[in-house]
């Protein structure tokens, strides 16, 4: 970021206690941090973590994980939660952190967790979701969207899991 974003003034460095040297408005005199958006998405297991939900969203015959935005003020944990519950009707527990990774397309910090699923039934799933499907580990590793950040994200899961 190099001009403020409420002002368009070209930003200087000024230094702020216990932070350090921060973008600073000498126009508005105010200091400008970076400002992106974080997001949660999930690598939900079945109850006996022996197979992982995939979704198709958005019209788009791709497989994907579980992901949404964080809200303000909230825990990344908790958005998990959140969102599991509302995509898909699960109760999410063991939330567990696997990787992050900026999206640039975005400007979304996107952060990946596992999670277990409190059953395996689907019929809860909201109008948000196409299709929601489990897999074995090696199904899931085949069917998930080639190049994407999801499919990043469950290689790092399914690596680690291996080990
Ligand atoms: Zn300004």
């Amino acid at each position: 970021m190099k001009y403020c974003v409420e002002c368009g003034t070209k930003l200087v460095t000024k230094y702020l206690e216990n932070e350090g040297e921060i973008p600073y408005c000498p126009n508005c005199n105010e200091f400008r941090f970076p400002i992106f958006n974080s997001a949660v998405s999930m690598v939900v297991l079945s109850p006996k973590k022996d197979k992982i939900l995939l979704i198709k969203q958005y019209g788009r015959d791709r497989y994907i994980l579980v992901a949404g935005y964080i809200n303000r003020g909230e825990a990344a944990e908790d958005a998990v939660a959140r969102e599991l519950k509302e995509e898909i009707g699960l109760d999410a527990s063991e939330i567990t952190f696997n990787k992050s990774k900026f999206f640039e397309k975005s400007n979304t910090l996107m952060n990946n967790f596992y999670c277990v699923a409190d059953t395996e039934d689907l019929s809860g799933i909201t109008k948000e979701v196409d299709l929601a499907t489990w897999f074995t580990f090696e199904e899931a590793r085949r069917n998930i969207a080639h190049g994407s950040l999801a499919e990043e994200f469950l290689l790092t899961f399914l690596d680690k899991k291996s080990h």
